[in-house]
């Protein structure tokens, strides 16, 4: 009989294989020119013309009263005047963009499109079971810890983790910054210094998560969905569930009890098509990215890198080691469906299910701490992106100047880094959006990004693993120091 193999080796060897089919398809048929008469183009247009190599496009049409239209899209934005997406260029020329998607895209991108859209049809799923299995996990978790004073612990415990391992991240970003020095890699500094204009942007960010606890309306949180304010709606109801106490207690905790038993085994269901939504999106990631990218930033991703593996290979094991007293090895063996599919989806709430799955079921974490410390993880715990931050800031600024920022800037990097980890959503390239307010707060102009943008997918699918690996250990870690029968 053949024995099936444990899922995590069926991820990872479909990861493998998505990837490689990827490559192939980005290095054999990755380029396509095209030029098409009016005939050709049934009198849509005069003529067109367009050069497709994953790294740029170039695109040029006439229209019917013989205006030409030329377009260039760059994600690295290197040339004058040109777009950073085909989204873009959708939103000034369709006409440009349908003719290319329609005659010029080569094969890899065409194929790298239709596997991201099949893969996502998987993380859809996800994200489906992700609203109702964190509500209903975290009624029940709480409610499972019978009085408000264990939830303050656990709440104090939780942030006590996440605001040091976070720290701890944007240290070693800082120190890679240090070490590898990528932005003075480059022969000429882009510009000159701008006095930072910083408190009003930290205040509002600080202001912003507060109301965001906040929800005014509960229901269009859920609709959002809004993560950070599901949680707290949840947990207040919790909590007043608890004080109520009584019959209208044990209604709503049977209640959400089998609900939970539901959505869990839903989660399962979807798991099992894990390999396949993995295959797709690697496939889309390998088939898609420009290689001569990866080349000129080469510096700054490996400065990322080897902070992400540092932390994640060294600082968590040593936490998990001594703090929570488990065998790092076997513990992340077990959550490695969880950290591959991380990887693959850039998606720390797409995972969630999963993560939370893999806890409990894989690495034996009861249902009141993972069901706390996994939904609120996903959402404000994201040492991958804390680190990231902190070095795509230090590195642009060096790029900038030609230099170091002053140390006070440096402790501003790192204290606006933790911020927007907070902020950032778990979805794909939040972090990179929540950048905005770490350039802003040291003056320097937010343009820079482009600088970065091309090679975010990437990074993002290593800082997500990263992320959702913190929340598993924090699970672990707050299990040791609360046990759940004490
Ligand atoms: N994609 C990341 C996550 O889901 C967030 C980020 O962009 O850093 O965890």
């Amino acid at each position: 009989m053949m024995r099936r193999w444990a899922l995590h080796w069926q991820i990872l060897v479909a990861m493998v294989v998505g990837a490689l089919a990827g490559i192939a398809l980005n290095v054999g048929a990755g380029q396509r020119t095209v030029e098409l008469t009016k005939t050709e183009l049934a009198g849509r247009a005069i003529s067109f013309r367009s050069e497709d190599s994953l790294d740029r496009i170039h695109i040029e049409w006439e229209d019917s009263s013989g205006k030409r239209h030329t377009w260039q899209v760059d994600p690295s934005r290197r040339t004058e005047g040109s777009l950073a997406s085909l989204e873009q260029l959708a939103a000034r020329d369709p006409v440009a963009y349908e003719l290319f998607m329609q005659f010029g895209q080569s094969p890899a991108r065409y194929w790298g499109q239709t596997a991201k859209r099949t893969g996502n049809l998987f993380l859809r799923l996800l994200q489906m079971v992700a609203v109702p299995l964190i509500i209903s996990s975290l009624v029940t978790g709480i409610l499972g810890l019978g009085g408000v004073a264990r939830l303050g612990k656990m709440l104090g415990t939780t942030l006590v983790y996440y605001i040091a391992t976070s720290s701890l991240a944007i240290i070693t970003g800082l120190v890679m910054v240090r070490i590898f020095r990528p932005g003075l890699r480059y022969p000429v500094p882009l510009g000159s210094w701008e006095p930072p204009q910083t408190t009003s942007r930290l205040g509002e960010i600080v202001w912003q998560q507060i109301e965001t606890l906040m929800p005014s309306n509960p229901l269009g949180a859920v609709i959002e969905p809004n993560f950070l304010s599901i949680i707290s709606f949840s947990l207040i109801f919790a909590i007043f569930t608890l004080i109520v106490g009584g019959k209208a207690q044990q209604v709503i905790q049977s209640l959400f009890e089998a609900l939970f038993e539901v959505f869990m085994a839903m989660t399962k269901a979807i798991i099992r098509l894990a390999p396949l939504g993995v295959f797709f999106l690697m496939l889309y990631v390998t088939a898609t990215q420009g290689a001569a990218l990866f080349a000129s930033l080469a510096w700054y991703m490996v400065t990322v890198f080897t902070g992400l593996v540092f932390h994640a290979v060294i600082t968590l094991p040593l936490i998990l080691l001594f703090v929570a007293r488990v065998n790092p090895w076997r513990y992340a063996n077990a959550v490695m469906p969880a950290l591959l599919t991380a990887f693959s989806s850039a998606s720390s709430n797409g995972t969630l299910p999963l993560t939370m799955n893999c806890v409990e079921e894989r690495a034996g974490i009861s249902n009141r701490t993972s069901s706390f410390v996994l939904p609120l993880g996903a959402t404000i715990n994201m040492d991958g992106t804390a680190l990231y931050e902190a070095v795509a800031v230090l590195f642009v600024a060096e790029l900038y100047y030609g230099g170091d920022l002053l140390f006070s800037q440096q402790l501003l990097v790192a204290f606006t880094a933790l911020l927007a980890s907070v902020g950032a959503a778990g979805i794909p390239h939040a972090g990179l959006v929540m950048m905005l307010i770490v350039l802003q707060a040291v003056g320097l102009p937010v343009t820079l990004q482009g600088v970065i943008i091309a090679v975010d997918r990437v990074l993002d699918m290593c800082r997500t693993c990263v992320n959702v690996w913190s929340d598993a250990c924090g699970c672990a870690v707050v299990e040791r120091l609360l046990p759940p029968d004490k």
